[in-house]
């Protein structure tokens, strides 16, 4: 027998995990922060009629002309402020592939989204983890103190931060920009649901950008497209990095057509949020804490009981939510995304199944 020995990875990635979210065959799937419902019919029948018309013996149109100027109308702003590529994911990596690498710091505010450490990680980068209060607000003063002995090529804020839903006031997110000495990020996956907007602080003479995703609001996981408004400057370096074509014929339209939909949107944000403080109001008659949420999830904690059990419970009874329970600094925590109306109605029953 041939005995293969397997090729080692860079030293640096030895100790890395990948990121993990498991999934499981249930009948209320609460996990990973989708939209509950589907893009509206038409988006279907015009995405489909366009797909028929695509010559798909040629490249696509590498610069996203149509669909890059469609997200710029969007946010008034130039079609050079924006950079799109397969999930907002693809763009943190693009970000950091050109801001970060060996040699360079990032900076987080953990509890976060555990992407950003990793990619950072991944792209050789030292990463500065910072931890939150234990209510998981950010001390400002931390994090200056933090960015001024590390400095930080790149520094990572999300907001509304997953998993914990807390929307970053803007004092904080203005005095992370002022003490960089290199790229603010703010991760805007759920910037539709809250009540402010860093958008408005992007322009040529700061280094910030602002990340956002047809994933969640738009209903397009499926579709892999996200998007980043920041300097022209920047921009311009970054399609220096990413791949040629890598944004398909399909998804480019498929984006472009979503954004004639933002009243379809603007009408699921709203019943989202009415939902989502339903499930607010239910948590707070059970033994649990929870976090102020401006997402579309609601980070709790039962009181008296692990949280694995509470998650084991609420599988049982054929829900699933996301387990950060045994994740650094969210012991007990679990996460549940809001659904449907239907779907919010078995996770409270079975919450208070579980806990009764
Ligand atoms: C879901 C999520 C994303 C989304 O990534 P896509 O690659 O666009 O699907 C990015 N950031 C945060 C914080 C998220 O929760």
């Amino acid at each position: 027998m041939l005995l293969v020995i397997p090729v080692p990875v860079r030293d640096d990635l030895r100790a890395l995990e990948g990121y993990h979210s498991p999934q499981v065959d249930v009948r209320v799937r609460l996990n990973t922060n989708e939209s509950p419902m589907g893009p509206p019919a038409e988006w279907r029948d015009e995405f489909a009629a366009e797909l028929s018309r695509v010559s798909w013996h040629r490249y696509p149109d590498r610069a996203a002309t149509e669909l890059r100027g469609a997200i710029a109308a969007l946010h008034g702003v130039s079609p050079r402020q924006v950079f799109a590529a397969n999930g907002s994911n693809e763009v943190l990596q693009t970000l950091l592939l050109t801001y970060a690498g060996p040699g360079r710091t990032v900076a987080t505010f953990e509890p976060t989204y555990q992407l950003h450490a990793h990619i950072a990680r991944l792209t050789g980068a030292t990463v500065v983890e910072t931890d939150r209060r234990p209510d998981f607000t950010l001390d400002p003063e931390t994090a200056v103190d933090v960015i001024e002995r590390h400095r930080p090529m790149v520094a990572l804020l999300c907001s509304p931060n997953n998993p914990t839903g807390l929307v970053e006031p803007e004092s904080t997110v203005r005095a992370v920009l002022r003490a960089v000495p290199g790229l603010l990020v703010v991760d805007e996956a759920y910037g539709q649901f809250a009540p402010w907007s860093a958008l408005g602080l992007v322009g040529d003479d700061a280094p910030l950008v602002v990340t956002r995703t047809f994933s969640k609001t738009w209903s397009m996981a499926g579709a892999r497209l996200g998007y980043l408004v920041g300097p022209t400057w920047l921009v311009a370096e970054l399609d220096k990095v990413v791949l040629p074509y890598h944004l398909d014929a399909a998804k480019q339209i498929g984006g472009r057509l979503a954004l004639r939909f933002v009243d379809d949107m603007e009408a699921r944000v709203k019943t989202i949020v009415t939902e989502r403080e339903r499930i607010v109001a239910a948590l707070d008659r059970l033994p649990v804490d929870h976090v102020p949420s401006g997402a579309n999830f609601v980070l709790f904690r039962p009181t008296g009981i692990p949280g694995r059990s509470v998650w084991q419970g609420l599988l049982e009874r054929s829900v699933l939510v996301r387990d950060c329970s045994s994740w650094p600094r969210l012991d007990d925590c679990l996460r549940v995304t809001v659904g449907t109306a239907d779907e919010n109605d078995v996770f409270i029953t079975a919450l208070q199944e579980v806990l009764a």
